[in-house]
């Protein structure tokens, strides 16, 4: 079989609730694979992220029930608590223009929407960005990318 190439970049995020700075690898290529898709969790401890294959069941539901199956059997399989699949909650608009502003005003009041992820270090902590960097600058900086078999960046 050949191996699945990933590719994407490291997101910084912090949690507003509880301080905990952590990465999150975004996908930028291709997700779906033969048997499912592929999907990231974070270490809410160590600066490290691990990228693996969800199965099927996983897959189906993955925005909810499907994530947390994967993290538990990543804990099983690894013997590691700490991997949260990190979860984008919602995205803020931060329009503050109303109606009858200029399209000049407008322009100087635009900011680009905010995501806001969950947190890898507690439960109900919502994450926001820090800084983008590739995965070259996180290893560079110590931070640590596991692949999970079968997967090659
Ligand atoms: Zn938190």
């Amino acid at each position: 079989m050949n191996p699945i190439v990933v590719t994407g970049s490291i997101l910084r995020l912090r949690c507003q609730a509880c301080g905990a700075l952590f990465p999150h690898f975004q996908f930028s290529g291709e997700r779906e694979t033969e048997a499912g898709g592929l999907f990231s969790a974070s270490s809410g401890k160590l600066d490290e992220v691990f990228i693996a294959e969800a199965t099927e069941p996983e897959w189906k539901d993955f925005d909810r029930a499907g994530a947390t199956l994967a993290e538990q059997r990543l804990a099983q399989q690894l013997g590691r608590e700490d991997l949260r699949v990190i979860r984008l909650l919602r995205i803020e608009s931060a329009l503050t223009g109303g109606q009858g502003m200029s399209f000049a005003d407008f322009k100087k009041s635009y900011r680009p929407p905010v995501m806001v992820y969950s947190c890898a270090g507690c439960g109900e902590g919502e994450s926001k960005l820090v800084e983008e960097i590739s995965v070259e600058e996180f290893q560079l900086a110590g931070g640590n990318v596991r692949l999970a078999d079968g997967l090659v960046m």
